[in-house]
């Protein structure tokens, strides 16, 4: 038998936006819950790619944009990637933004004025009927394109009827967690980690995760 360290396998997650990075990272090796079935693994982010793809995000599900942006980058890097795509389905909306979460007001990424329209499209809609869930969707592509794990994570709450907290970001103002009756806004980071849509994507995708790590 060779003592010979394990080989490094090196993941680019296809992502720019340092928090959210940073974010995922901890979440697919959570550094409270060692595991040395996942030691091999390097995380890196776009960050050290600057050639790599701007994608189009133009599927009409998270998981089919998650696959999309997980197999163009890779191919145009070479590399693993995991994708992810995430929103916020409301009910009482047949399911928007979903998709439109990040533009969901006009302009990409603007959350005070999605957070806006999204009080007033609910603004007569009883507290019974202000169920939502937010969605995330990952995507494993090998390095030529193709998508080898896919997993999804959801988490239900309800609407709040005005802004309640400072924390997070984007809908999270607005996204009550029932057993806690607070917002996401207002709960710690910690304990969205543990609750969140991306935390449970990421919980489904470990085992796959794993046993690619064994056999590569
Ligand atoms: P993306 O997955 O970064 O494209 O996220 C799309 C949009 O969904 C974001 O701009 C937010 O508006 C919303 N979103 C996704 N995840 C969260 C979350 O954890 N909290 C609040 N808003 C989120």
């Amino acid at each position: 038998m060779s003592d010979a360290p394990a080989a490094p396998f090196p993941i680019i997650l296809a992502t720019r936006n340092v928090k959210k990075g940073r974010e995922m990272i901890g979440l697919i090796a959570p550094p409270w819950e060692p595991n040395p079935r996942l030691d091999r693994l390097v995380v890196l982010t776009l960050d050290g790619f600057p050639d790599a793809p701007e994608v189009v995000e133009d599927a009409d599900t998270f998981a089919g944009n998650a696959r999309k942006k997980a197999s163009e980058t890779a191919q145009a890097l070479g590399q693993w990637v995991i994708a992810d795509d995430s929103g916020l389905t409301v009910d009482a909306l047949n399911g928007e933004p979903g998709v439109y979460s990040a533009r969901y007001a006009g302009s990409h990424g603007d959350d005070d004025a999605n957070n806006r329209k999204l009080l007033d499209a609910l603004a007569s809609v009883p507290d019974e009927r202000r169920g939502a869930a937010f969605v995330c969707s990952l995507a494993l592509s090998d390095p030529s394109g193709k998508i080898v794990l896919e997993s999804e994570g959801a988490c239900r709450g309800r609407i709040a009827r005005q802004i309640q907290g400072e924390g997070g970001f984007g809908y999270d103002p607005l996204f009550i967690i029932p057993e806690y009756h607070k917002t996401f806004g207002e709960l710690s980071t910690l304990v969205k980690h543990q609750l969140s849509h991306r935390a449970r994507a990421f919980e489904r995708l470990r085992p796959g995760l794993e046993q690619l790590l064994r056999t590569r």
